[in-house]
C-alpha cells in the first residue's frame, strides 16, 4: 500500500512540474509585458543586456533566460567583463564564448568582451565599481537597452567578480545613470540543495515571488548543454556534474533592482 502511495506522490509531483512548465510557456509574453511595466504592444520590444564576468557564465547561469527571451522575440546582447584569463587562456576562451553565444542565439555582433587590466579574471581581485559601471552604461547606450540582467549580491557561486557586477548595477540604479524605463534584474542565488536538484526544484521557484521567471524544457536544456560544451577549456569532471544537476540549466528567477537614491544606503 505504501509503495502505491509513494508512486502516486512521485507521479503527482512530476505532473505538477509539467503543468507549471506548460503554463509558463503559454504566459511568457504576458509576463514579459508585466516585467516591462507596459500593456501596449508597441513598447514591448525588449532589448536585453546580460552582464557577466567570465566566458561560460552565460551558459552556466543565464541559459534559460537567454533562450526564453530570444523565443519571445527580444533582442539579447551579452557584455562579458573579462576574457577569463586566469590560466592565460584568454584568446581561446574568447572564441569559446562566441561559439557558446551562437548556440544560445546571440550573434557575435551582439557580444561585447572587455579585456581590461583592472578587470582580471581573479576571485581575489577587487573590480572597480566605476569601471564596470562605465562599461555597462556604454553598452546600454550603444544598443538602446531597456532591460539589464546580471548576478545578485551573492553571485550564484559567490565569485567576487560576479558580486562586483551586482554592486556596479546597483550603483547605477542609485545614481540615476540608467533610463527610468529600463528594468534592472538580478539573478536569484539559491541554496546548495535547491541548486543541485535540477528541474525538480521548479515548484519552489514557481511558488516563491520573483519579478521574472524563465524556464526551459528538454530542448532548451540540450541547447544550454551544447553551449556549455563549447567551453572546451573548462570541461573538467565537476562541470559535467554541474550540467547534469544544476537547476540553473533549467530555471532562472530574478528580482528587480530598485532605482533611486534609496539604493545608496548599501554603499
Ligand atoms: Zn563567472
Amino acid at each position: 500500500m505504501s509503495l502505491y502511495l509513494v508512486i502516486f506522490v512521485v507521479l503527482s509531483y512530476l505532473a505538477w512540474i509539467i503543468w507549471i512548465y506548460c503554463r509558463h510557456r503559454r504566459s511568457s509574453a504576458v509576463l514579459l509585458k508585466h516585467v516591462m511595466n507596459t500593456s501596449s504592444d508597441r513598447d514591448t520590444n525588449v532589448r536585453a543586456l546580460v552582464v557577466t564576468a567570465h566566458p561560460d557564465d552565460e551558459c552556466m547561469f543565464f541559459a534559460p533566460t537567454i533562450l526564453r527571451l530570444a523565443e519571445t522575440n527580444a533582442t539579447v546582447h551579452l557584455l562579458c567583463l573579462s576574457e577569463g584569463n586566469y590560466y592565460n587562456q584568454g584568446a581561446q576562451r574568447r572564441r569559446e564564448l562566441l561559439d557558446s553565444c551562437a548556440v544560445l542565439g546571440i550573434p557575435a555582433s551582439r557580444v561585447t568582451i572587455i579585456n581590461h587590466k583592472n578587470l582580471p579574471d581573479d576571485p581575489t581581485a577587487e573590480w572597480s565599481v566605476s569601471l564596470i559601471s562605465s562599461a555597462v552604461v556604454k553598452c546600454m547606450s550603444a544598443h538602446s537597452i531597456n532591460m539589464v540582467l546580471t548576478f545578485d549580491g551573492r553571485g550564484v557561486s559567490g565569485h567576487a567578480n560576479h558580486v562586483a557586477i551586482n554592486k556596479a548595477v546597483r550603483h547605477l540604479a542609485s545614481t540615476g545613470e540608467v533610463p527610468k524605463d529600463c528594468v534592472l534584474l538580478s539573478l536569484v542565488t539559491v541554496g546548495l540543495f535547491r541548486k543541485y536538484v535540477s528541474f525538480l526544484e521548479l515548484p519552489l521557484s514557481w511558488l516563491l515571488p520573483s519579478r521574472l521567471c524563465c524556464i526551459v524544457g528538454s530542448q532548451g536544456y540540450k541547447r544550454a548543454k551544447a553551449a556549455m560544451m563549447c567551453h572546451r577549456s573548462q570541461l573538467l569532471w565537476f562541470r559535467y556534474l554541474y550540467v547534469a544537476f544544476s537547476r540553473y540549466m533549467f530555471i532562472n528567477t530574478f528580482q528587480g533592482i530598485p532605482q533611486g537614491p534609496k539604493n545608496l544606503k548599501i554603499y
